[in-house]
């Protein structure tokens, strides 16, 4: 006898499709079967059973400027987990001299106590750090504290690292068994384009795209693929926007490197041609949104192989902020998407090629495994039982505030019907969502130790 068994379900994992019953005991899956009765059972006929989402790309209350990311750690995996996802990883940020770990405790207390689903953190390494040896020589401690992923920048003053500071950097995270996460664009040329643009009147939101245009993307992502391979570093690529960037991925796989690709949503559906539409202020992130043929190439690559991983960047700012900027530099950057990803990637995925354990593989599995979630990510006995009912034949009219349950009064989908939405979810085997309603409790969540390599 199990405590809960979702029975009559068709389990879709990253390598296969087939029919079961999916135990659970405690906190973990215990067994998958025929017939297996428990305390409680779930009847998940015509369903599709996946391992809990993992977006390891957000921004939750994440101060930026003036201004802060609208969803907080229990808005934000509240959403989360009501579109499936069972495993966020945010960011660590630490202030020019402040300790690395001291930065950690900080965010840590903005989280425990209030997330509804696990969390895991990323640790960021900005200039001023990566210019002190004593910290490059301290990284063992943050991986032992559960966070064997480090994110550099290569753009946004005080926070971009030099091409020195870059490989130094890298090679340290090498030598503590980490992995270097990293924002590619050219950010001191970007900051010049930006500067040419206002001096020329040039503020409406189009310039974001004009300013950061897909050639500086791809120079900076061969240049971090160079400096990791001089570096004796792996490297993975958040948010890949465009197809001469993800070209340079393809090149350095091709040749053996050990290079991961990450994109998302917004760089799959949407152009740089809705920035000059009403509202298109809303739609600014970098990097900025690219063209239709972008698209393409990125679905191409998530369906077929060479991007590993569909993360959301999910950093929502109100309508309200967005809007009434003199110029595009100002409107702070980010757009949501957390609660969406996976019947987004259901919905418009296949169409493209993309079959079921692959939209598994890059939502769920891939993450688990490149960020060390040693128990997550996968629908086997052992693991976590973090487990979603999906069903593929409920119809969702994305709408922000009655259909997504993200802090924003707007979503870039707006309107867009989706295909597939997530019914049931357990986290460590509770259920948090029942028949598409929230029931999870904020502090159930914990934070997630990382194993590093
Ligand atoms: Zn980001």
């Amino acid at each position: 006898m199990f405590d809960t068994v979702i029975r009559n379900g068709t389990v879709v994992t990253a390598d296969e499709v087939f029919p079961a019953d999916v135990g659970i005991v405690g906190e973990r899956i215990a067994a998958l079967g025929e017939a297996l009765e428990g305390t409680t059972e779930i009847d998940a006929r015509g369903c599709y059973v996946l391992p809990g989402g993992i977006d390891p790309h957000v921004h939750l209350q994440m101060p930026q400027g003036a201004f802060v990311s609208a969803d907080d750690f229990a808005s934000g995996t509240a959403a989360a987990a009501l579109g499936g996802t069972t495993t966020v990883i945010d960011f660590v940020e630490p202030a020019p001299e402040e300790p690395l770990l001291a930065a950690f405790e900080k965010r840590r207390a903005q989280a425990d106590g209030r997330v509804a689903v696990d969390y895991g953190l990323h640790m960021t390494i900005p200039a001023w750090h990566a210019g002190q040896p004593a910290v490059l020589n301290a990284l063992d401690a943050v991986v032992a504290a559960g966070m064997p992923s480090f994110k550099l920048y290569m753009a946004y003053a005080g926070l971009h690292l030099d091409d020195v500071q870059l490989y130094r950097a890298m090679a340290a995270i090498a030598k503590a068994g980490g992995l270097p996460i990293v924002h590619c664009e050219n950010g001191p040329l970007c900051d010049a384009l930006r500067a040419d643009a206002l001096s020329h009147g040039e503020t409406s939101p189009i310039h974001h795209a004009f300013t950061r245009p897909p050639r500086q993307e791809a120079e900076a992502v061969g240049r971090a693929i160079d400096v990791a391979a001089l570096a004796g570093a792996p490297l993975y690529v958040v948010h890949i926007s465009c197809a001469e960037a993800l070209a340079r991925v393809q090149d350095a796989r091709a040749g053996g490197e050990d290079v991961y690709g990450e994109t998302c949503p917004q760089y799959l559906f949407l152009n740089a041609q809705l920035l000059d539409q009403p509202g298109g202020e809303r739609l600014i992130c970098a990097p900025p949104l690219r063209e239709p043929e972008d698209n393409e190439a990125l679905w191409e690559g998530l369906s077929g192989g060479d991007v590993d991983v569909l993360s959301t960047d999910h950093c929502p700012f109100t309508a309200a902020e967005k809007a009434g900027h003199a110029a595009f530099t100002t409107i702070p950057g980010g757009v949501p998407s957390i609660e969406a990803r996976l019947s987004l990637a259901h919905t418009f995925g296949q169409p493209r090629g993309m079959s079921l354990p692959r939209w598994v593989e890059v939502c769920c599995s891939n993450p688990a495994r490149i960020f060390g979630l040693e128990r997550k990510g996968r629908v086997i006995p052992g693991f976590d039982a973090d487990l979603v009912v999906f069903d593929p034949e409920r119809w969702v009219r994305i709408e922000a505030g009655q259909t997504l349950h993200e802090r924003v009064d707007w979503s870039p989908y707006e309107g867009l019907h989706v295909q597939g939405w997530p019914r049931d979810v357990f986290s460590r085997g509770r259920a948090v969502v029942r028949d598409g309603a929230f029931v999870g409790q904020a502090g159930w969540g914990q934070f997630v130790a990382r194993g590093g390599s």
